[in-house]
């Protein structure tokens, strides 16, 4: 998807977007980079936490966690010590981080720096998913660049006794591994399931080390901060929710992109002013507004601003910044039956509500979808999801409940209409075609 900026004043994470060519390190530097990383030097750990919390920054890969209190966490003892940036974007409708990778390595290495710096680290980790391997030359390029010029390695930008090295790698193309204990077990080479919790990654990480793990655009976001000030990067955005932050706005759209809008944005105006309405001037049904895992909004649910805590007083969640737009043409049907084929074909299968719920939820749906459902089978997804709710051992079970539950409660009369015969919108996809014949 393009990138594209609806404010450019504002612009922060996107600042150096559009070919001004920051993938080269001397464009970089001219841009202002690698200034926050030599100031974080002289100030210390402390100025660089404050700046942080002040900043009000929220983990932008979907949990929204307060990034300066995470760092905050890290106990301050002489163990080695990880950061560990999450790049491992898999949440079906996101596609953000990835712009920064391709046009911004550097703001994700400068910022793994101030994330060590905080926190006593001398070595940061860069997980690229397996689907983004085409991204590890950039990135790779990036990190040798950094190194030939001193500002990584030993005595960084001079200064005796700094040190900071930066080691990148890739997954195998899990979604699972985005979680992040599962993240941790992938990139020590092991199967990428998820850790029993407690302890937290802050206190027994990687390795066994205390370990800050951030989404990449957290990480990029941090040199902004540094250079323009807390107090002013919250201002761009909303209450609790500070500065702007990446949405990828995709589906029925007539601008589809990945844009950088102030935090609390209404979802309305991203909508129709920024992504330039619904395609073809058709009727807008529905909008999955942070990525697959989010429980759905309706047409008339859309004047919410888009924040964690507004979204979630909507009934939703921010998530990972995916806004997917539906259009009046769209089965919830079968954009049901694809959400949770997603997430049952991704289950890693520890746990049994996970699994089995996924699985059956996926064959119910799929038998509907061919035609041979029953309005008890909308109650039996219903049960199905939940029971899964709050009783597996990650986020996976959730976010394959939410969605499902909001699809059926949402547009249940959709549902009875199929079953009765009366299809609403049009079949497309050829492999849920073959599912549904399999179930029929
Ligand atoms: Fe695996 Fe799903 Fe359980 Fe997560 S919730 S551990 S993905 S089975």
């Amino acid at each position: 998807m393009p990138t594209q900026v609806s404010h450019p004043d504002e612009a922060v994470v996107l600042k150096r977007r559009f070919g001004q060519g920051a993938t080269n390190i001397d464009k970089y530097v001219a841009l202002d980079g690698y200034k926050a990383v030599q100031q974080a030097i002289e100030q210390g750990p402390e100025w660089i936490i404050n700046t942080m919390k002040a900043s009000g920054l929220r983990g932008r890969g979907g949990a929204g966690f307060p990034t300066g209190l995470k760092w905050s966490f890290v106990p301050k003892n002489d163990k080695a010590k990880y950061v560990l940036v999450n790049g491992d974007e898999s949440e079906p409708g996101t596609c953000k981080d990835h712009v920064i990778f391709l046009e911004d390595p550097h703001a994700v290495i400068e910022g793994t720096m101030i994330a060590g710096l905080a926190i006593g680290s001398k070595l940061g980790f860069i997980y690229l998913r397996g689907e983004y391997r085409y991204l590890l030359k950039i990135v790779e390029k990036a990190v040798a660049d950094a190194y030939a010029k001193g500002f990584l390695g030993k005595n960084i930008f001079g200064k005796e006794g700094v040190d900071f090295d930066i080691i990148t790698q890739t997954g195998a193309g899990a979604y699972e591994v985005g979680e992040e204990s599962a993240l941790m077990e992938s990139l020590e080479g092991k199967r990428g399931v998820p850790r029993i919790k407690p302890p937290f990654p802050a206190v027994v990480g990687l390795y066994g080390g205390p370990t800050v793990i951030n989404n990449a655009e957290t990480i990029a976001s941090a040199p902004h901060i540094l250079l323009m000030g807390g107090e002013a990067y919250a201002k761009l955005g909303s209450e609790r929710n500070g500065g702007t932050r990446l949405f990828g706005i995709s589906g029925h759209v007539e601008r589809p992109g990945v844009y950088e809008l102030p935090m609390g944005y209404s979802l309305r105006k991203a909508i129709y002013e920024v992504a330039g309405g619904v395609k073809g001037g058709k009727q807008l049904k529905a909008v999955v507004p942070g990525g697959s895992s989010c429980p759905v909004l309706t047409a008339d649910e859309i004047d919410v601003g888009l924040d964690f805590d507004q979204m979630g007083k909507a009934g939703t969640m921010l998530g990972s910044g995916g806004i997917v737009v539906l259009d009046e043409t769209v089965s919830m049907v079968e954009f049901a039956l694809r959400v949770i084929s997603f997430y049952q074909h991704e289950s890693c299968g520890w746990c049994i509500p996970c699994r089995e719920g996924t699985d059956w939820i996926k064959k119910t749906l799929a038998r509907v979808y061919a035609g041979g459902g029953s309005r008890k089978d909308i109650d039996n997804v219903q049960y199905l999801a939940d029971n899964m709710m709050g009783r597996t051992f990650c986020p996976l079970g959730d976010a394959a409940a939410m969605p499902t539950l909001a699809f059926v409660k949402k547009f249940r009369k959709e549902f009875e209409d199929y079953i009765d015969g009366h299809r609403a919108g049009t079949p497309v996809m050829s492999e849920v075609h073959e599912l549904a014949g399999a179930a029929h």
